[in-house]
């Protein structure tokens, strides 16, 4: 066999794999493999494709968002596409800053460049772990919830959110934008995603792997009465729309706007606004150290550019923002006791 044909095979063999887990993870709310694995796997190929691009086919799943959504439930086309982010990750075993943090520094030279800046500001979020919904306002009155599925075309899932408690049905306000779409992350909190365990092994149904999956199979119930007896939650992470008001120009004032507006997000505790590659790494170090104790599970933390501004000067790539990346935390360990945080809507 000669040595391209090898790699052509490797990297067949690694897309077969791929596209197997999207399909057991955003189809069938079903992993079978660790995401650390998925990721691994991801970046071999991704890698490969970088080093010999006639090997990355249009569909490859490195090109690609998601999952099809599913046709028993209605297609939503988004208008905004629902983007994916591209990853960074540290390397732990290395002491000094530049090494550990490398990808990290590499993602804020990459910005700064692209601005003509020599520092940016980031607005910094944990990076949830559930799946990302669209949900539209129209004259401040919920209208349509819908998942991300292909990015292009998500799944209708209006009725499933509307059980959502947390989610408000209508605006708090009194003037209300003509149009707001908010996107953002539903997950099951660590205590209701052990209570909905205890609950399927007492009536002898299988438990469910991890919250995400709990949460990912709960809200994409073709019977939203199953929905409303379990207990989801929402956090917001972005606007994609708004019509008829000025919104806000920095990413931090539109969180802000969003939880006048009634709609959950994380509160200051956890959301921070920093500077440079440093800030972005202190903010990164210090939620790891409070992850274990987080009400929810989170697979590492986002780093925004701030100004909404620089944001679209940036733009895009094929499938996510030059201006944001998920700074990823190693697979986790063992739960300890939960903190509260805080959470303001
Ligand atoms: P991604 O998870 O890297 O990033 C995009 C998603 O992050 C968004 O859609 C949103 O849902 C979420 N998100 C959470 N907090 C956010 C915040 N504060 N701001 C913005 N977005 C936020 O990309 P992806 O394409 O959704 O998924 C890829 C990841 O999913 C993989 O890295 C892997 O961890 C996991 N996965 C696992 C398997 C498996 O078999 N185990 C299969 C497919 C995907």
């Amino acid at each position: 066999m000669t040595m391209s044909q090898a790699l052509a095979d490797r990297a067949a063999e690694l897309t077969a794999l791929l596209e197997r887990y999207n399909h057991e993870y955003y189809v069938n709310d079903a992993p079978s493999v660790p995401d650390s694995e998925y990721d691994r796997v991801f970046r071999e190929l991704a890698e490969l494709e970088a080093a010999h691009p006639e090997l990355r086919r249009a569909d490859s799943p490195t090109q690609r968002i998601g999952g099809a959504p599913v046709p028993a439930f209605e297609p939503v086309v988004h208008a905004v596409p629902m983007l994916s982010l591209s990853n960074a990750f540290s390397d732990f075993d290395a002491a000094d800053f530049a090494t550990r943090h490398a990808e990290l520094i590499a993602f804020d030279e990459r910005v700064r460049k692209g601005l003509g800046q020599s520092l940016v500001e980031y607005a910094c979020e944990p990076k949830f772990d559930g799946l990302a919904v669209s949900m539209s306002y129209i004259d401040g009155v919920l209208v349509q919830g819908a998942t991300r599925g292909d990015g292009a075309t998500g799944e209708n899932v209006t009725e499933n959110i509307r059980t959502i408690r947390s989610i408000p049905l209508k605006l708090t306000t009194p003037t209300p934008p003509a149009l707001l779409e908010v996107r953002g992350e539903v997950l099951m909190l660590k205590k209701d995603f052990e209570a909905l365990n205890a609950d399927q092994l007492a009536r002898g149904d299988k438990p469910f792997a991890n919250p995400r999956n709990a949460a990912a199979g709960s809200l994409r119930q073709l019977d939203s009465k199953i929905t409303a007896r379990r207990r989801l939650s929402f956090f917001a992470y972005g606007v994609a729309r708004v019509e008829g008001v000025d919104a806000p120009d920095t990413h931090e004032g539109e969180m802000a706007w969003l939880a006048e507006l009634g709609i959950p997000r994380v509160g200051d505790g956890l959301a921070a606004v920093v500077e440079g590659a440093e800030g972005m790494a202190a903010y990164y170090e210090g939620v790891l150290a409070r992850r274990a104790s987080l009400p929810f599970d989170i697979d590492g933390v986002v780093y925004k550019v701030n100004s909404k501004a620089e944001q679209e000067a940036l733009g895009f790539v094929s499938r996510a923002p030059r201006f944001a990346i998920a700074h990823k935390y190693p697979a986790e360990e063992a739960l300890t006791v939960v903190e509260a945080i805080d959470v303001q809507v």
